[in-house]
């Protein structure tokens, strides 16, 4: 986000917190973490404390009373630096705005400062074994007993899984009324039972990050804790707020396209074949430059996002174009870039190899890519009628 328009002053001297607490406090830990497939629960306190964690919640409730700009710099900076191992975009960039939106006044006072301390790690739970990008196919149940929800079923694939203590849970309150029969309940894990961890999940690239299953066995939870104020909201929200998500995965993305073309300009300045500099190679020359065109159309795409972000006029076609376009133009980038490296390229010891390791999940995460273009068609559709 180096000479992005978007930034100044304020976020810049954000950008260098950020850095420098990553440099200090994530990188030297990666290689552990990346073994238990987890960061330790500490570093969500000194996430906390150094103001990286809702940064983009009022300070009314803990947060850094920044905008979505503010969380991008902070996902951004975390992905180009090549530290994934604290969920933190799951956190803050989408959990915290969940709750800020759909929760009572008093859930808000209660978890969005807890959330900002580190004390509450959260996740979001939409995704089961047995569907992903078909939400309706959901299978866990939250059924009305009392003043209770009492939840049965499973969820894998979860970010933060392993750790989360406040998980929003995707679950069916009526099973007979399709979308409109889904709910989020956010289920507080210390305080009831019946709740279960899965494995923590072996993954192709983000090793510190934690990825895990979820089991639900009649567990139950206040009614109070239903996300918004009647049932069948859910799939509302999701749809509300994944524009968001969206973008904070391009977001991400760019970054990571940045690092790598950044990371390949030195290597192939300093890489001597057949007697020249690999940069002077046509080939090298022209692939970056291919390279340098995709990152610079991903900026002005999501300059336009963000700004829409901001005023809430983002419509959920131009967020699908801006996730599938900038994470495939990613996809594109890294693999071009390590092709440049050579055999370096496939060495973990090479930045670039482990961005080829952690982007791949970009074009699969926060909706598909082939859903963002059904998505879009759908849009397209409309003008017929
Ligand atoms: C590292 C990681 C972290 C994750 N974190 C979370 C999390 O925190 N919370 C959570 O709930 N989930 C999470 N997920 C799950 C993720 O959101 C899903 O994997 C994703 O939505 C796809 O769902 P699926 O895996 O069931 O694939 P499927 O939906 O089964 O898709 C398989 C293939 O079919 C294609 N496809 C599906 N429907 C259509 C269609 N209508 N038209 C054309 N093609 C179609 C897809 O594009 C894909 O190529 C995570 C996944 C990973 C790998």
């Amino acid at each position: 986000m180096g000479n992005s328009v978007w930034m100044n002053d304020e976020l810049e001297t954000l950008r260098d917190n950020a850095r420098r607490f990553y440099q200090t406090e994530l990188l030297p830990n990666e290689d552990r973490w990346a073994k238990q497939q987890c960061v330790d629960r500490e570093i969500w306190y000194k996430a906390g404390e150094a103001g990286l964690l809702c940064a983009g919640i009022p300070e009314e409730y803990g947060g850094g009373g920044g905008d979505f700009l503010h969380e991008a710099v902070i996902f951004a900076e975390q992905a180009r630096m090549l530290c994934s191992g604290l969920g933190n975009s799951v956190h803050s960039g989408i959990v915290a705005h969940y709750i800020k939106n759909f929760a009572s006044e008093s859930q808000k006072q209660e978890w969005l400062p807890k959330m900002a301390r580190g004390e509450l790690v959260a996740a979001l739970a939409i995704t089961e074994p047995g569907a992903g990008s078909d939400v309706q196919g959901i299978r866990t149940q939250a059924r009305k007993d009392g003043d209770y929800y009492v939840i049965d079923g499973a969820k894998t694939y979860i970010t933060n899984g392993s750790t989360a203590n406040l998980i929003c849970v995707v679950a069916k309150t009526d099973p007979s009324q399709g979308a409109k029969g889904i709910s989020i309940i956010v289920v507080e894990t210390d305080k009831v039972e019946g709740f279960r961890r899965g494995r923590t999940l072996s993954k192709v690239g983000l090793h510190s990050q934690d990825t895990a299953e979820l089991f639900f066995d009649e567990v139950r939870v206040p009614c109070a804790n239903l996300l918004g104020d009647q049932e069948g909201q859910g799939f509302k929200q999701l749809m509300k707020e994944l524009n968001r998500e969206r973008v904070i995965t391009a977001f991400v993305s760019m970054a990571c396209m940045e690092r790598a073309i950044e990371e390949t300009l030195n290597f192939t300045s300093t890489r001597q074949v057949f007697g020249k500099s690999l940069l002077s190679m046509q080939n090298s020359r022209f692939k970056l430059a291919e390279c340098e065109t995709k990152l610079t159309l991903s900026k002005t795409l999501l300059e336009r996002c963000a700004s829409e972000l901001l005023e809430g006029s983002l419509d959920g076609s131009t967020a699908a174009m801006a996730k599938w376009w900038v994470t495939d133009a990613c996809g594109e980038v890294v693999d071009e870039c390590v092709q440049l490296h050579g055999g370096a390229g496939y060495m973990l010891e090479y930045p670039v190899a482990r961005l080829y390791q952690n982007v791949r999940i970009h074009r699969i995460l926060a909706g598909t890519n082939e859903i963002m273009k059904e998505l879009i068609a759908r849009d397209l559709e409309k003008r017929l009628r």
